[in-house]
């Protein structure tokens, strides 16, 4: 389907916004259930703004493994016998024999693109890559003249725009990338999701002096990178604490990211859900993979040991000015030991500075204002990872991602995203036969709420 005509119109059950990882998974999901239900398949499709398929292309960077195991797939979780495993990939790719042969885990990021890049074209005819969501608007269709539908609005990457309509969406936009306050992009100012595009656009000759700002697993995977691919540059990992601290992935903290976490980060009291934070936090959040940060220490020793130094680390240092000169930039670094100041001419700076979470307020608008938030400002939300609406709107805007608040840590990560695609298939074809129900129901009798 490309994005020609104005107005599609069909009404789908579902609209993914997004074809990441999330909506990949929820679209496997609902093929699965299609194929248990072919009388009455959840009608759906997928608008991805990228022109193909791409999972963080810009940090596709040579030797990065995965941080979750191979079997934390699209499918798995929730369908061991799915088509769409990764096993099933490594089957079809004839590698099966050689991936267990090499027993890890954790497969490089290169190869698990490949996986989502071969799981995505199986369902090439449900998404239209090169369309951007840019709006989800209510709309009222038949009924009392509560909102029951949903307009969609789609711009093409030719500037062309659709409206599809649907009952539910999935918003899985993905995670915003973070800048420091005051700092733009730019030629010689990077941020880590456009690291390599950047990086390709420079003669490496070009890049003598290169600094990286992060204490996280990107930073100190650009700073490892910059330091193979410019043998002849100075690198400078600028670090605001007193060195990269390690992600804690043993067995007993793994187990915040297991399906069952989720019902207990939800219906968990608020002390818990703080805990769960408080301990945890070390899992995921501005921490680095014990192998990445050993073979960092590694190399700044044996250039100590040849008296040789271009790697450089500025531990408890935050970065207070930049300014983009032409193919240079200049950035003045300030030391939290002494609150002294240092200036560097760098000729790329890369801030590996980590991402917002999702916020689907930008695509509803006015709309937001239909669903409730809590005391902190933050969406309430449905088990079944619905926004709660405000009134009774049968509509539904699920989120993959954004509710870290209220599903926890897992949320915008992949370790649970084929339990919840599932859910969330589950709870579409549910409210689904609960309408149709509600509409065959003689009138006065007692009617479903959702
Ligand atoms: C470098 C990196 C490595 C990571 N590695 C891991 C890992 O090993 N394990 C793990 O658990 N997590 C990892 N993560 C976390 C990451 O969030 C997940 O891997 C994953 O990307 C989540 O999938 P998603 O589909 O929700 O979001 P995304 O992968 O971000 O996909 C969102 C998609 O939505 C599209 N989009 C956005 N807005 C619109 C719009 N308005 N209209 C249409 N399309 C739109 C985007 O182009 C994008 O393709 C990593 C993150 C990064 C940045």
């Amino acid at each position: 389907m490309g994005i020609s005509g104005r107005r599609n119109q069909e009404i789908y059950d579902l609209v993914g916004i997004g074809f990441g990882p999330s909506n990949l998974s929820l679209a496997i999901a609902l093929e699965e259930h299609g194929a248990s239900a072919p009388e009455h398949p959840v009608t759906s499709h997928f608008f991805e703004r990228q022109p193909e398929f791409g999972w963080h292309r810009n940090m596709l960077l040579p030797s990065t493994t995965m941080q979750i195991s191979f079997l934390k797939d699209l499918a798995t979780f929730r369908n061991p016998m799915s088509r769409f495993s990764f096993i099933s990939y490594l089957h079809a790719s004839n590698r099966l024999v050689q991936f267990v042969n090499n027993q890890d885990f954790y497969p490089t990021r290169q190869e698990f693109h490949q996986y989502l890049e071969w799981a995505a074209a199986s369902l090439n005819d449900q998404v239209t890559y090169g369309a951007e969501v840019t709006s989800i608007r209510p709309l009222t269709g038949d009924g009392d003249g509560t909102p029951d539908l949903l307009e969609i609005e789609v711009r093409g990457s030719d500037g062309t725009t659709e409206v599809v309509t649907a009952r539910n969406v999935a918003v899985s936009t993905g995670l915003v990338p973070r800048l420091p306050e005051g700092v733009t992009s730019g030629e010689r100012v990077w941020h880590s999701s456009e690291f390599l595009s950047r990086f390709r656009a420079q003669a490496p000759d070009d890049l003598k002096h290169v600094a990286v700002v992060g204490a996280g697993q990107s930073a100190a995977e650009i700073t490892r990178f910059l330091h193979d691919e410019l043998p002849h540059a100075q690198v400078s990992a600028v670090i605001p604490s007193y060195g990269y601290s390690v992600a804690d992935d043993t067995p007993f903290a793994n187990q915040v990211f297991d399906p069952g976490a989720v019902d207990e980060y939800y219906f968990g009291t608020e002390r818990a859900q703080d805990a769960f934070w408080r301990y945890h936090r070390n899992t995921n959040y501005a921490v680095v993979d014990a192998d990445v940060i050993r073979a960092l220490y590694q190399r700044a020793y044996d250039e100590q040991v040849r008296g040789s130094r271009r790697l450089h680390f500025r531990n408890l240092t935050r970065v207070d000015q930049v300014e983009q000169l032409g193919s240079a930039a200049r950035v003045v670094l300030r030391s939290l030991l002494d609150d002294r100041t240092e200036e560097l001419a760098v000729d790329a700076l890369v801030f590996a500075t980590g991402y917002d979470g999702l916020d689907p307020a930008r695509l509803l608008g006015d709309f937001d204002g239909h669903f409730q938030r809590d005391a902190a400002g933050r969406h309430r939300m449905e088990r079944d990872y619905r926004l709660v609406p405000a009134s009774g709107l049968t509509c539904g805007v699920y989120l993959q991602g954004g509710t870290e608040h209220s599903h926890g840590l897992s949320s915008s990560l992949l370790s649970n995203i084929a339990v919840r695609s599932g859910e969330i298939a589950d709870s579409i074809v549910l409210r689904r036969t609960e309408r149709e129900l509600d509409r065959t129901r003689p009138m006065g009798a007692a009617s479903s709420t959702v």
